[in-house]
């Protein structure tokens, strides 16, 4: 976090509006602590050349920028001679194309009204169920059924992680933060993987994880490769100096604490051949601390 800037740009009073205000107070509050800075009632109008410009006139330097912004329908659908509301497909209760025998709609391209009041949200877990009562209505009507079942379906409620072990949500209308939210929103997620051995070796994973550190996986790509082949010669040209600087004269540089143990990078050394390159680090992080060894892999 003190080498890294953190903006979070939203046009809503408060993040999470999907939640609810207290909620979405709660983890503002949370990501404000940690260092975020957040900034309401704005959005984002362009981004170019490292700027990101927002709707209040602001610009932020920056070469990252991540776009959270919700989904669109398609753009296909305004091309198309069917009933729309709002962009997506205008079906009846039970997910039929109005004015269009035989044609059914469902998930995000469909327009579903919710008997409650407004429309039924663009989400999978709307999506999922509203499959299920297609295929039985289609079927209905191929058999020449004349009952029909209509959509209904009320959401137990949200769950959403903010980082460090804690979460927000509100399920069947009660609010839920902190590490009790964080904990239910990832047994949600292991319930509904696929097959028990998955949902065993995860479970068992993030018992672990609970107690050591962060597991990292390095997955090298072109660039990453480019990257170690700059460390390995900058650490070369930095031996080759190191013994005329005075060592007196270097001025002790502070290095903020590490979350990892140990990174491995896999790179090509001068003469082509692949070398895996450790670079190790006690929990105070200091250079002196670190210990870097090269090893090479193919001769
Ligand atoms: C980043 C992100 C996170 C999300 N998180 C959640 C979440 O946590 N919980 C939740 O409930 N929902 C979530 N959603 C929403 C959820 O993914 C969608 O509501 C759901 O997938 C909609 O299902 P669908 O079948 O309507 O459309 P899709 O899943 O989008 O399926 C449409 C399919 O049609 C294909 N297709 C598109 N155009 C054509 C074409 N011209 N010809 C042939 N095929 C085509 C696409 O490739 C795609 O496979 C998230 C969405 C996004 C983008």
């Amino acid at each position: 976090m003190e080498y890294l800037r953190f903006i979070l740009v939203t046009p809503d009073e408060v993040i999470l509006p999907e939640l609810n205000r207290k909620v979405g107070s709660y983890a503002q509050r949370k990501l404000a602590a940690r260092g975020v800075e957040i900034i309401t009632h704005t959005g984002v109008s362009a981004m170019a050349d490292g700027v990101v410009e927002l709707t209040n006139g602001h610009k932020i330097p920056a070469n990252t920028l991540i776009w959270t912004a919700g989904a669109a329908p398609n753009p296909l659908l305004a091309g198309l001679p069917l009933p729309q509301h709002n962009g997506r497909i205008a079906v009846d209760e039970c997910l039929a194309v109005e004015g269009w025998p035989g044609l059914w709609a469902v998930g995000d391209r469909a327009s579903v009204s919710n008997p409650k009041g407004g429309f039924y949200p663009p989400t999978a877990q709307h999506a999922l169920r509203e499959g299920a009562v297609v295929a039985r209505n289609v079927a209905a009507t191929l058999y020449g059924r004349p009952k029909k079942k209509p959509f209904r379906y009320t959401s137990l409620g949200q769950l959403a992680a903010i980082g460090r072990r804690t979460g927000v949500g509100n399920i069947l209308g009660v609010n839920f933060s902190g590490f009790l939210a964080w904990w239910l929103w990832r047994t949600f997620y292991l319930s509904k993987l696929p097959r028990l051995e998955k949902k065993v070796r995860l479970a068992m994973d993030w018992t672990l994880d609970l107690s050591f550190t962060k597991d990292f996986a390095c997955v090298t790509t072109p660039r990453a490769r480019a990257g170690a082949r700059l460390l390995l010669s900058l650490e070369r040209s930095q031996r080759q100096c190191a013994p005329s600087l005075p060592s007196r004269t270097a001025a002790p540089r502070r290095v903020p604490p590490r979350d990892y143990r140990s990174l491995s990078l896999i790179a090509e050394d001068a003469d082509g051949a692949s070398v895996e390159r450790q670079i190790s680090s006690g929990s105070g992080g200091s250079p002196s601390q670190r210990a870097a060894s090269t090893r090479r892999i193919c001769p």
